[in-house]
């Protein structure tokens, strides 16, 4: 299945270098713009994503 084209960038602002992200690694659509796993809504508040499991770790 091919990757989804026309999301983009992630267009999170990185405050402390400045500038903005532009990753291009799984970017999908947010409420808040086009996120990289790493700046999602929820990744910037320290949550899990919502429908995205995280293998148990403990
Ligand atoms: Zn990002």
């Amino acid at each position: 299945m091919p990757e989804p084209v026309g999301v983009g960038v992630c267009a999170h602002w990185i405050g402390d270098e400045h500038r903005h992200c532009h990753s291009r690694d799984r970017v999908r659509p947010y409420l808040t713009g086009p996120r990289c796993p790493d700046h999602t809504p929820n990744a910037l508040k320290g949550l899990p994503e919502p429908g995205t499991p995280r293998k148990a770790s403990l």
